[in-house]
């Protein structure tokens, strides 16, 4: 970037998970046929009344809660007014001067440092439909998202660069995923994120215009298309030119950014009042009850990890990384009462199959028990770690019993010094040479006569038996 700073404020649209949508019965899901989860309401038909969903505001509490936000006791619904295909009521019902929640931040860790991003406001909108656009040129459209609950998190223009905004985004969605609040899926469409930028010259207090960027659906989509802005801005402002108000298309498969149209302002929208909704009121019990009623958040978690179990920093924050996984170490910790060996098998292999198998952890197929069982084997030295590694990955490819495992495959460790003192003294009797050498002061070989002792028992000798066997045949 050399002589520029970049700006980058983000909109956030969390699609929430309630039962039905915002202001109708129709049931809030993805994936069904289109065009079947429809009604009079959400199709916008005239005389249709909204009523609010008391889940959606409930839920858009718990997140403005958890980020430290001011929740209003008093807010008002408005209408956004644009036209497009998939606006069958002509209009958006979004909060436009009176939030629901003002304020709040988002704590991030970006390459070392600590940055706090400000929450300028979160409000509660609807979802608009589907336009599919199809490869003969025609756009077909779905209607089952019109009237899905949203929030929209601004954020105030505090980042500025890339990799800040992919941890804004990050952070964002491990809090709505912890909260329970909204499942996190960019690739679906339930979080999704404009991002705002502008390029100023370093040392220059005021800030360049802005252009917003559309349709990205992965983070990693939001780091790169904030990347190519940057630079075409840049590049624009170095070439004489200046940079105009504009919204701009991500192009996932080209990495391009395209023109789509002169930004509009508010005024654009025609923004009035809803008529056919009250005023949202939130008594302050009400939110006092939601606020003491929330989940220990990922942060509190992670320092507590630390200080109960005593774990680095950075093991703590992985394994809070998620609430299941952050549930699963917990109750394995208790159950084995080895909270470290736990935080090692969760960090190392459960995320590990996580990840190999693409799968969540509410689907993790080892139980807490038998993952403590296998631990204890480990304890009780009728397993190495390795073959312990071994019977877990034998367990999840078959579905069976650490101990049938065991048993049936041989994976048991032998401490056996009888049988394991043959096998020594045969590798002693394979490398004369090497017995000497080491003998004449070449200690390093140890490890190699080690070796080869597990290698001839096929990894099943208890490691320290085996050395303690060694050091006495070889002193
Ligand atoms: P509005 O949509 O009412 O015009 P703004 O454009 O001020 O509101 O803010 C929309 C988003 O753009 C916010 O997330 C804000 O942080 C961001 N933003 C505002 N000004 C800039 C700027 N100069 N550079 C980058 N982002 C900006
Ligand atoms: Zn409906
Ligand atoms: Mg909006």
């Amino acid at each position: 970037m050399g002589e520029y700073e970049a700006v980058i404020g983000l909109e956030v649209h969390a699609q929430l998970m309630t039962e039905t949508k915002a202001f109708c019965t129709c049931p809030n899901r993805y994936g069904a046929p289109p065009n079947t989860l429809v009604c009079p309401v959400c199709l916008g038909m005239p005389g249709i009344l909204p009523v609010l969903n008391r889940a959606m505001l409930e839920q858009a509490m718990k997140l403005a809660l958890a980020v430290g936000a001011t929740v209003h006791p008093r807010s008002k619904f408005d209408r956004k007014n644009y036209f497009y295909p998939d606006l069958p009521k002509g209009y958006q019902i979004s909060q436009y001067d009176e939030p629901f929640s003002t304020g709040g931040s988002i704590e991030l860790k970006v390459d070392g440092h600590r940055k706090s991003i400000r929450i300028r406001r979160i409000h509660l909108e609807e979802d608009a439909g589907k336009s599919m656009h199809q490869a003969d040129g025609s756009t077909i459209v779905d209607m089952n998202r019109c009237g899905v609950p949203l929030v929209e998190i601004v954020s105030e223009p505090d980042m500025s660069t890339p990799a800040e905004a992919r941890a804004y985004l990050n952070e964002i969605r491990r809090l709505v995923r912890w909260l329970d609040v909204c499942d996190g899926n960019m690739e679906e469409g339930s979080l999704r994120c404009d991002a705002n930028v502008s390029v100023h010259r370093k040392g220059s207090e005021a800030f360049g215009i802005a252009t917003e960027v559309k349709n990205m659906n992965s983070i990693r989509g939001v780091e790169r298309a904030l990347a190519y802005e940057i630079e075409r801005q840049i590049g624009v402002v170095e070439g004489g030119g200046t940079i105009t108000r504009q919204t701009l298309l991500w192009d996932e498969t080209e990495e391009i950014a395209r023109p789509m149209r002169r930004k509009e302002s508010s005024d654009d929208y025609r923004y009035f009042p809803e008529p056919d909704l009250v005023e949202v009121v939130v008594p302050s019990e009400w939110a006092e009850r939601i606020s003491r009623d929330l989940v220990e958040l990922p942060r509190a978690r992670c320092m507590r990890f630390c200080q109960e179990y005593g774990l680095a920093e950075a093991t703590a924050e992985v394994l809070a990384g998620e609430r299941g996984v952050a549930d699963y170490f917990e109750a394995l910790a208790k159950e084995s009462g080895d909270p470290r060996r736990a935080a090692n098998w969760v960090q190392g292999d459960v995320l590990r199959i996580l990840k190999e198998r693409n799968c969540d952890i509410a689907s993790f197929p080892v139980s807490v028990s038998d993952l403590a069982g296998l631990m204890n084997e480990v304890e009780t030295a009728r397993l190495s770690l390795s073959g312990a590694k071994k019977v877990l990955d034998r367990m999840i490819e078959t579905g069976r019993s650490p101990e049938s495992i065991i048993e049936q495959e041989g994976f048991a460790q032998t401490s056996d010094a009888r049988e394991i003192e043959e096998v020594a003294r045969e590798i002693l009797a394979k490398f004369p040479s090497e017995v000497i050498k080491y003998k004449s002061g070449k200690k390093n070989l140890f490890g190699f006569f080690v070796g080869e002792t597990m290698k001839a028992t096929k990894g099943q000798a208890n490691p320290k038996v085996a050395s303690e066997i060694l050091q006495r045949l070889l002193s």
